[in-house]
């Protein structure tokens, strides 16, 4: 306690003001103070905008759960791929839904599959935009799950490796610059590693969907995808949502498998998880911003229930600050506006 001396009027008072409390409202005074002190920042270089690839000519349909986002046709990229440019969005993640289905996926690993044919259109509209390819198998099956179904009912994990590590192979051979395998079977990354390596390969990096939980938060992006299980569900090779420690281990398995980065997914309701990642591993930590989060804001905001704009900020911010160095969004585009706009 220190006696301070206050002139009030002529008078001349001694008062004691308390020491023992911080004021935290100095530096929180004006915008320029706020961002001075700011300990996370948003910049639309950390983005990653997922594209839904379609065959055809001149599709831009619109996802009815996901507005604003779109099946787009290959001839649809070029123009894509320039807004990112002008909007600093450095890299894409491709996901396509193939002409026909079929128990084994095949179009997933064709060469003139949809996803190897956007990734050409891709390069070729910008060679500097980082492309990078889902690989799993749920959206070429006609039963769609993420591998080979055996008889009894089962994803049969070692199997569905091999056709994961042709998808892998095939993706880069077109040009990706990565790959991000999305399946959730164990192994997964050492089976790519290897494969890729074995091609020639071996500068493609992995992003491996470490700790993908099974969660009813991917419900519009199954529409989008037009990936959604005709029985069953995915919970025996996804994640169970209770677990973080188990996430950790399974990131810690990728790395050693070698993956290049790790992945937690979903994000909003992982924030845990990826901040326990953050502290126990230093390669470079994604997480997935997934599609009902993504719908979540969109209706409360169509409704007026809320504010998207900051929402959006606000729930990216989060993710940021939680240790993700890169953020997979729907909202990459619209978030990157925001943050050239508030220059
Ligand atoms: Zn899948």
């Amino acid at each position: 306690m220190s006696p301070r001396r206050r002139y009030i009027g002529r008078r001349v008072t001694t008062t004691r003001l308390p020491t023992a409390f911080k004021r935290f409202r100095r530096l929180r005074r004006s915008e320029a103070l706020r961002r001075l002190v700011a300990e996370t920042r948003l910049d639309s270089r950390d983005f990653v905008y997922p594209l839904f690839v379609t065959h055809g000519r001149g599709v831009r349909a619109e996802i009815a759960s996901m507005p604003g986002q779109y099946q787009l046709s290959i001839d649809q990229l070029a123009a894509e791929a320039r807004e990112l440019r002008e909007l600093n969005v450095p890299a894409v993640l491709l996901f396509g839904l193939p002409a026909s289905k079929d128990p084994l996926g095949s179009e997933a690993y064709a060469s003139d599959g949809i996803v190897q044919d956007a990734v050409r259109a891709l390069k070729d509209a910008d060679p500097e935009l980082c492309v990078i390819t889902d690989v799993c198998l749920c959206e070429y099956t006609d039963h769609g799950h993420c591998g080979i179904v055996t008889g009894a009912g089962q994803v049969d994990n070692d199997a569905t490796l091999e056709l994961l590590a042709r998808t892998a192979v095939s993706q880069a051979e077109a040009g990706a610059d990565m790959v991000a395998p999305s399946d959730m079977m164990d192994g997964h990354t050492a089976a790519l590693r290897a494969a890729l390596d074995a091609s020639g390969l071996e500068s493609t990096p992995i992003m491996a969907y470490a700790a993908k939980y099974a969660s009813a938060f991917y419900g519009p992006f199954r529409v989008a995808a037009e990936s959604a299980p005709a029985f069953g569900d995915r919970r025996g090779y996804q994640m169970d949502p209770p677990n973080a420690r188990e996430a950790l281990r399974e990131i810690e398995a990728e790395i050693e498998e070698g993956a290049d980065i790790v992945m937690v997914k979903p994000a909003l309701a992982y924030l845990d998880v990826l901040s326990q990642a953050r502290q126990r591993f230093d390669a470079p930590l994604a997480a997935y911003n997934v599609s009902g989060e993504y719908a979540m804001v969109k209706a409360a905001a169509q409704n007026g229930w809320l504010d998207g704009e900051q929402v959006t900020l606000e729930v990216l911010t989060a993710i940021k600050r939680s240790g993700a160095d890169i953020i997979i969004t729907y909202f990459a585009k619209e978030a990157a506006r925001m943050l050239r706009d508030s220059r």
